[in-house]
Parts: structure tokens; C-alpha cells; sequence
């Protein structure tokens, strides 16, 4: 593996970094006042200057208007402009229509990418992703209730969904429904795509994340399925392949993720450090004076540095080897950046006394939407479950998945 990075990925990586302080953290605070709607205006004047500078969609081939980057070279940028939470919505690489783009882009017909992927590609409409569903344990995705029935040439999907993030104002959604009960359990949901002016789509809420409802792009909605119509040809990939496609989806995403993380541990970092050179506990004694903190600031970087190693590793390995091969890696690397997040981002609060829980820093807004970090994508115990299984296995002991009723 060689870390050193080629001369063009170190030159993005600097425009993308000036164009994070040009245009990304000044939006922090305006969104925070007006709130995602009312910024309509300053978010779209900063996608359209990062399309300009030709930093828009990286992940996206440029026939669809993207910067087309390698893995690796997105996985960098993606822990760059993941320092501040609107990073990836004003790159044009937001979950979940990052991961939807890259579904529709693998599997769509042309018809369905035409109308759903060249103007969510372009930025024009959001989407969302419908999988978890109130009543049964996300957890286990194979075990759902939502069925989508076929009647002529339409399906009727009758479930209810929650934590379908952005759905709030989103175009379409994804939704993961059984259509065939009987058949083998990995084979038994298909993705379906569903306008949200389909008869039967009903927004029921946006669900509050520890006290804040947020709107559009930055909340999570409980979503009902009415028997909600949509043509047959709306489809996503063979009938019975949503288990398949959702997988497919989830493992490049979490390095995504991870790296995003990584700018987040980053930016409480800086802020962690910038507080305790500061803030004088008494007449020139600076908090970063006492060795408690000074462990946590060395921890911390070393926590940071560490897990990036490891993301790197498990994106080659999905690079040279490709995704199966990378599985247990995905799988650790998953829970252990998660914890690293929650843990830098606890010290950074902790150093900033009771400045740090109010809206005055950007620490508790990661905070309140990153403790969820170690629940999406599959929760830590999940992920620790699969890893384990997998290694005990090769000592002679089998133990069943989740979704096998293990
Ligand atoms: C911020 C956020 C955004 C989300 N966005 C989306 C989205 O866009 N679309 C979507 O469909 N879903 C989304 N989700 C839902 C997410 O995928 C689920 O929350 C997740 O899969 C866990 O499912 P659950 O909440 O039903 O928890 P459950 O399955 O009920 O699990 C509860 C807890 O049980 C424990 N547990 C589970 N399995 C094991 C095990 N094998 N061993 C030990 N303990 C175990 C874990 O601690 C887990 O947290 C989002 C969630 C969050 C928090």
C-alpha cells in the first residue's frame, strides 16, 4: 500500500479545503438560524460554486455532470468537505442520494435514469432511501413488513417506514418491500422506486433527533405506505435483488462515511486543541497545562490517525479485491470509527466546558446527529457479530447470522 498521494489528489484536496472555508463554514451558522428551507438561497449560490469549480459530484462519472474520481481519491476528498455537515450536500455527494445515484447508476433502465438519476446527479431534486421500518428490528434487513403486491401492471406497496432521512421535500424514495414472501430470505424484498406524489405516499412526520426535528435534507421521516401505486417498470434492478443492491450500497458507503467521520474528529480536534491553549483556568494557565487534557489531545490524534489507516487499508482492499474480500474490514472499520467520533467529540465537548452543549460551537450539532453514527449502517453489535462469526468460524465454530434467527 503506498499513502504518499499524487500531486493531483494533494492539489484538489487544497481547492477543496479553501473552497470549505470559502463557502461551507460561513453557511454553518446562516442554516443553523434560517434553518434548511430558508437557506435555500445561500445553499444553491454554494452548489453552484462548487459546480463551477469543477468540484461537484466526485463520485459521479462525467457524462452526469460529475468530477469522476477514482475510490480512493473520493474516500481523501470525502474526509475534507466532511469537516462541517453540509460538506457533502454542497458537493453534490449526499447520503442518501450518494448512495441512491450510485444504485440507480448500476442497475437503472435507461428510462429510470434518465428521470430520476440525470437530475438528482445534477442537484435539481433530493431523494431518500426506505428501509427501516418502526416494527421491526432494522437490524436484521431481511425481516421487514412492507409488501408491494402486484395488481396488472402496477404494485400496490402497503408498510410503514421510519428514519427515511431526507425525505422531507425529497422527489422519489427507494423502497425496500417483499415481494416474494416464500422465496429464500435474501431473495424475498425488491427496491421499488416511489414518487412522493404517488397516490398513497404519505409523509407522516419528520421525527425529532434528540429534540431537533430539523427539515428538507437535514431530518428523518416516518414514512406510510397506503397502498401506494407506482408502475411495475419502476422496479430498481431484477425482482427479489433489494437484499443484493442494498448491500451493494452499504459497503463502499461506509468508507464514505468513515471518512467523513474522520473530518468530523478532525474539526473537534482543532477546536479541542484551540480551547485548551486559550481558555485560562486561572491567570496564565491554560487548560492544555493540565495533563489530563494533554491526554486527551495525544489520544485523541493518535485514535484519529489509526483510524484512518485503517479506513485506507479496507478502501484498497476493496480496490484491489474487491467488496467480498473487504467485508470483515468494512465491518470493523464501522464500529471503530464510530466510537473514535463519539469519543473526541465527548473530549471536545468536555473541554469546552458548558460552551460545549450550546449551538455557539458546532459541537453539539455533530453531536446530536453523529451519536446515531453507532446505530446506522448497522449498529456496532451487528457489525461486531458479523466480524466475530467470521473469524470463529475459521477456529471450527459456527455460529449463525442474525438473519438465519441466529
Ligand atoms: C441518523 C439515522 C439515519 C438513518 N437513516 C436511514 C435511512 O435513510 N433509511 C433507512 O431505511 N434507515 C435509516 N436509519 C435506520 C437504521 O438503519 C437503523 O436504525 C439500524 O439499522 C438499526 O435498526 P433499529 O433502529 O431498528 O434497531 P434494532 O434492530 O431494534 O436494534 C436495537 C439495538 O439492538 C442491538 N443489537 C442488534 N443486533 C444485535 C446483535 N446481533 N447483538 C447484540 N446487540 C444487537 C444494537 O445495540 C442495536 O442498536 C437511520 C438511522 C439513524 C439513527
Amino acid at each position: 500500500m503506498d499513502f504518499a498521494l499524487s500531486d493531483s489528489l494533494q492539489e484538489l484536496l487544497a481547492r477543496a479545503s479553501a473552497f470549505m472555508e470559502e463557502h461551507v463554514y460561513p453557511l454553518e451558522p446562516i442554516v443553523g438560524e434560517k434553518g434548511f428551507f430558508g437557506a435555500t438561497d445561500e445553499l444553491e449560490a454554494a452548489r453552484k460554486a462548487c459546480k463551477e469549480a469543477g468540484l461537484w459530484a466526485p463520485q459521479m462519472p462525467k457524462e452526469y455532470g460529475g468530477a469522476e474520481l477514482p475510490f480512493l481519491d473520493h474516500a481523501h476528498l470525502s474526509e475534507v468537505i466532511g469537516r462541517s455537515m453540509l460538506g457533502h450536500y454542497v458537493f453534490g455527494c449526499p447520503a442518501p442520494d450518494a448512495g441512491n445515484m450510485e444504485i440507480l447508476l448500476e442497475h437503472g433502465t435507461d428510462a429510470q435514469k434518465e428521470r430520476w438519476l440525470k437530475p438528482l446527479a445534477r442537484g435539481e431534486i433530493r431523494s431518500c432511501f426506505s428501509m427501516t421500518e418502526p416494527d421491526k428490528a432494522g437490524s436484521n434487513p431481511t425481516w421487514m413488513d412492507t409488501t408491494a403486491v402486484r395488481d396488472g401492471d402496477e404494485w400496490v406497496i402497503d408498510g410503514k417506514k421510519w428514519f427515511t432521512t431526507a425525505a422531507d421535500g425529497a422527489a422519489f424514495a427507494i423502497v425496500m418491500a417483499v415481494t416474494n414472501a416464500e422465496a429464500p430470505v435474501h431473495g424475498r424484498a425488491s427496491m421499488i422506486i416511489v414518487p412522493t406524489d404517488a397516490p398513497g405516499f404519505v409523509h407522516a412526520r419528520r421525527i425529532p433527533i434528540m429534540g431537533d426535528e430539523g427539515e428538507g435534507w437535514m431530518s428523518h421521516s416516518e414514512i406510510v405506505y397506503e397502498g401506494c401505486r407506482v408502475p411495475v417498470e419502476n422496479t430498481l434492478g431484477a425482482e427479489g435483488a433489494g437484499f443484493l443492491i442494498a448491500q451493494q450500497r452499504l459497503g463502499p458507503g461506509r468508507i464514505h462515511h468513515c471518512m467523513r467521520w474522520l473530518g468530523l474528529c478532525e474539526r473537534g480536534f482543532d477546536l479541542m486543541c484551540q480551547r485548551a491553549a486559550k481558555r485560562e483556568i486561572a491567570p496564565g494557565k491554560p487548560l492544555g497545562t493540565r495533563q489530563m487534557v494533554q491526554q486527551w489531545i495525544a489520544e485523541s490524534r493518535a485514535q484519529i490517525d489509526a483510524a484512518r489507516l485503517y479506513v485506507q487499508k479496507a478502501a484498497w482492499t476493496i480496490d484491489t479485491k474487491g467488496l467480498y474480500e473487504a467485508r470483515t474490514e468494512i465491518s470493523c472499520i464501522k464500529f471503530f470509527v464510530a466510537n473514535v467520533l463519539q469519543e473526541v467529540l465527548d473530549r471536545a465537548i468536555q473541554v469546552h466546558g458548558a460552551l460545549g452543549i450550546t449551538e455557539d460551537t458546532p459541537l453539539s450539532h455533530i453531536w446530536r446527529h453523529e451519536r446515531g453514527a453507532r446505530i446506522y449502517d448497522g449498529p456496532d453489535e451487528v457489525h461486531k457479530h458479523s466480524v466475530a462469526r467470521r473469524i470463529l468460524k475459521s477456529y471450527g465454530l459456527e455460529v449463525r447470522s442474525q438473519s438465519q434467527g441466529g
